[in-house]
């Protein structure tokens, strides 16, 4: 392709784009392809010979669109949203043309110094203090890794790294059993092990860890000849919204010295609204914390959020500086490479900054109050319907909700009802380990008249209940 096809190629994809996203609404929200049927439509092996990107276009409408679920769909309120917005897609044209490899400073100084500034605008954005410094990770999974690997190797004074864990003492980390299993993945591949994510029993509405059960549970590890090292706390859940006492659980890990990480990979992004703070007070004492703003913040996916308080451990942990990564002569650049698990780095915060002055924060804190807002009246008018129970109420745009008195069977019925119905897309979670249906408000395009349509959909498919 030359480039004058490739500028021909653009104009009609960007084209093609605005009418994608204009008639979104006109469109079932889960894809309802069946099992294989997008692998049956594709030739089994590669062209030998170079194909028209005519052919190769229209085969992307015919085979690849049918079986695309829209999560731009104004009416997507199933797991979390992960918003596009246009200025991030622009954004991210660009960065993709560029087509930089910013593993370090050098390799696209723009790039480096554009994530530095634009972690501090979000740093103030949601309350954190001056002196905490961001990274942004290709997701929530891996910025928890990194705080587990950092929590892990802090404990052993770095000797893990050096000699693997198998003479090292048995290390324990603590949560509640409201966290995303993002958790548990990093402490299997931490080595720290399953058996060593103790959960801490939950309390109150907002399903908090109980602070003085974490204290019990590490003092009883401890005099087991245990090695405490972490606590990972929770703001927003993703089951239910459920959200730790940030103070009270960050106290008592201070007290045992243990390092501290907070997964608010949704909620984090409501922070730029003041009154939702209190979701996380204490937040300032924390080690380190992630947020996707590819989540609730109009950046589109992949961009995560890493504060740390102190970047060194972090560093120290994860670093690699072969004689052909480093850069002589410029004193005082960051390498971000050092501050995450994969060395390759796409351009991250170009679409930040895009999105960030496209939108201001007033107008992103708009969307995110009309989101609350409106999934708070949603779980109202449920409510008042005798056919249905709040299970959990809205956590932000989050709650939970069942038919009352179904079965299992039923409940799972009236989900996929809704779902193949097409003009809305939800999930379903657990609570106290029965079924319910999951229902959160936060595609950027949905309006209140979405959210209605939602209610009509609900109440009009769960029978007589
Ligand atoms: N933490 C929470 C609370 C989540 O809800 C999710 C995903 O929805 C994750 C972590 C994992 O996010 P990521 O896909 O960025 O790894």
């Amino acid at each position: 392709m030359n480039w004058t096809d490739f500028a021909r190629w653009g104009a009609r994809i960007a084209d093609w784009g605005a009418h994608y996203h204009q008639g979104l609404r006109e469109r079932p929200v889960r894809a309802g392809t069946r099992p294989g049927e997008v692998a049956a439509a594709l030739p089994a092996c590669p062209p030998e010979t170079p194909e028209a990107m005519e052919a190769i276009f229209a085969d992307f409408e015919q085979i690849v669109m049918p079986g695309m679920t829209h999560w731009q769909h104004p009416r997507f309120f199933a797991y979390f949203p992960a918003n596009a917005t246009p200025p991030s897609m622009l954004a991210e044209f660009l960065a993709n043309t560029v087509a930089a490899q910013c593993m370090l400073w050098q390799t696209s100084p723009a790039a480096t110094e554009m994530e530095t500034v634009m972690m501090d605008w979000l740093r103030q954005s949601v309350g954190l203090p001056e002196g905490f410094k961001g990274v942004i990770q290709d997701s929530a999974s891996s910025a928890t890794l990194a705080a587990v690997l950092t929590m892990r190797e802090r404990a052993l004074d770095w000797a893990g790294n050096e000699q693997g864990l198998s003479s090292q003492p048995r290390l324990r980390v603590y949560c509640s059993g409201e966290v995303h299993t993002s958790i548990d993945r990093a402490i299997w591949i931490s080595g720290i092990g399953a058996a060593n994510l103790v959960r801490i029993p939950t309390q109150g509405p907002r399903r908090s860890m109980d602070p003085a059960a974490l204290d019990a549970a590490i003092r009883a590890d401890l005099a087991a000849g245990l090695h405490p090292c972490g606590v990972i706390a929770c703001t927003g859940g993703t089951g239910t919204g459920a959200c730790d006492d940030i103070a009270a659980t960050l106290a008592v890990a201070k007290a045992h010295g243990l390092y501290t990480h907070v997964d608010a990979a949704w909620a984090g992004a409501a922070m730029i609204c003041p009154e939702f703070r209190e979701l996380w007070t204490g937040i300032e004492g924390a080690d380190s914390i992630v947020f996707n703003p590819h989540k609730w913040l109009g950046v589109q996916f992949d961009c995560a959020a890493h504060f740390l308080r102190d970047p060194e451990p972090l560093v120290r942990t994860l670093a690699i500086r072969p004689e052909y990564l480093k850069t002589h002569g410029a004193d005082g650049i960051v390498n971000y490479s050092e501050w995450s698990i994969p060395l390759g780095r796409r351009f991250r915060a170009l679409k930040l900054w895009f999105v960030l002055r496209h939108y201001g924060l007033e107008g992103l804190r708009t969307r995110i109050r009309n989101h609350v807002r409106w999934s708070q009246a949603l779980a109202d008018r449920l409510r008042a319907d005798p056919r249905f129970e709040i299970m959990t109420e809205p956590v932000l745009s989050l709650f939970t909700f069942r038919l009352k008195g179904a079965d299992e069977a039923a409940q799972q019925a009236f989900i996929n009802r809704i779902n193949d119905d097409g003009r809305i897309y939800i999930t379903q979670t657990r609570v106290q380990d029965g079924l319910v249906i999951r229902f959160q408000v936060g595609q950027f395009d949905a309006t209140e008249a979405d959210v209605a349509t939602a209610f009509e959909v609900i109440t009009a498919l769960a029978g007589n209940g």
